[in-house]
């Protein structure tokens, strides 16, 4: 009995590896794996990469039933930042990413190789919400703008954030740098509102999408405020960078909102790489746009996005052909 169930066992084996071996080839090519590299998982970033695979498993399952496969699989976990998924990009561990547009910029032009790996084949696939940069500054600090952070503990950013690069900008545009603070902490955008609130830092330097849920726990949670940044030095880096334009945070965004604040800011940015292939890129793209009263919903930073602007603004990398074919198609360029 024994050496029968186990020839018993070996023929199922042999038969399913057959039937394994005639069905499965087919079915694996239609299915492809996407990762898409995003932020700290209380920031925009992780809503915008799961907000695109949403769309894209959407499509695929209104494709299957209008006979139009396209079985991509998309994952959107985690990640350190703007400059950790340019980086993953590079070494294709990640097909695409979100980035902010001065990262975007300098990767592709391979202009500040200290701060962003050089990548002259990263792609532009379209920009989504705006990103202020915010300087939030705990209650009763005395900072009223960036040169007050002298002699203050400062959260920098995690290595592989876009934060961590556009404070540094900052920093050097001011003439500070890290031994001006009492302390330089390099917390992820997850703990710095908690170490603001706990007395640990005075001051955090946030480029974020509004509103954003981290930055409520700071303002909302233990009277946190954002500061002003238009001084001479601010109006110095818009005039200087292209992808730097003032922006406002309305007043009643958060609870310390009682006034409009006016910094300067950048866009948040979807990008690849060239090695991506045409036909993956333009059915992602084809998934958002196509769905994007449905994407809009996602987060309140994606209410007012425009085709026009999502395909324009922020993208100084060129855009990759995938995206192009499916904007010239909708007659949009
Ligand atoms: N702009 C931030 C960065 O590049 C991420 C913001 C977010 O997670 O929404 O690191």
């Amino acid at each position: 009995m024994k050496s029968l169930s186990v020839a018993t066992l070996a023929l199922a084996i042999a038969t399913g590896a057959i039937l394994t071996a005639t069905t499965q080839p087919a079915e694996a090519q239609k299915k492809q794996f996407i990762a898409i590299g995003t932020g700290g998982p209380t920031g925009v970033y992780f809503v915008t990469g799961n907000a695109i695979c949403r769309m894209i498993h959407k499509e695929a399952a209104e494709g299957r039933k209008a006979g139009r496969k396209h079985g991509i699989r998309c994952a959107a976990p985690s990640s350190g930042g703007s400059t950790y998924n340019i980086g993953q990009i590079k070494e294709g561990e990640l097909e695409f990413g979100v980035a902010q547009s001065d990262w975007q910029y300098h990767a592709h032009n391979e202009s500040n190789p200290d701060k962003v790996v050089p990548y002259s084949k990263l792609r532009a696939v379209f920009s989504v919400h705006p990103e202020p940069y915010q300087l939030i500054v705990a209650q009763g600090s005395g900072i009223q703008s960036f040169k007050d952070l002298k002699g203050k503990r400062v959260n920098i950013g995690n290595p592989g954030s876009g934060q961590r690069g556009t404070t540094e900008v900052l920093m050097e545009a001011h003439g500070l740098s890290t031994s001006d603070f009492a302390l330089a902490t390099e917390l992820t955008s997850t703990e710095q509102a908690k170490a603001l609130c706990d007395g640990k830092i005075d001051a955090i330097g946030y480029t974020v999408g509004v509103p954003n849920s981290g930055v409520a726990v700071a303002t909302d949670g233990c009277d946190a405020e954002i500061v002003n940044l238009n001084t001479s030095v601010e109006e110095g880096l818009v005039e200087k960078f292209p992808y730097y334009a003032f922006s406002t945070i309305p007043k009643g965004t958060y609870k310390t909102s009682t006034a409009d604040v006016t910094t300067f800011g950048v866009k948040a940015t979807f990008v690849t790489s060239a090695d991506v292939s045409d036909d993956l890129v333009y059915e992602v793209v084809r998934a958002v746009f196509e769905n994007l009263d449905d994407f809009r919903k996602l987060h309140p930073a994606f209410a007012n996005l425009k085709p026009e602007e999502m395909i324009q603004d922020g993208l100084t990398a060129p855009l990759h052909p995938g995206a192009e074919k499916f904007y010239k198609e909708q007659g949009w360029m």
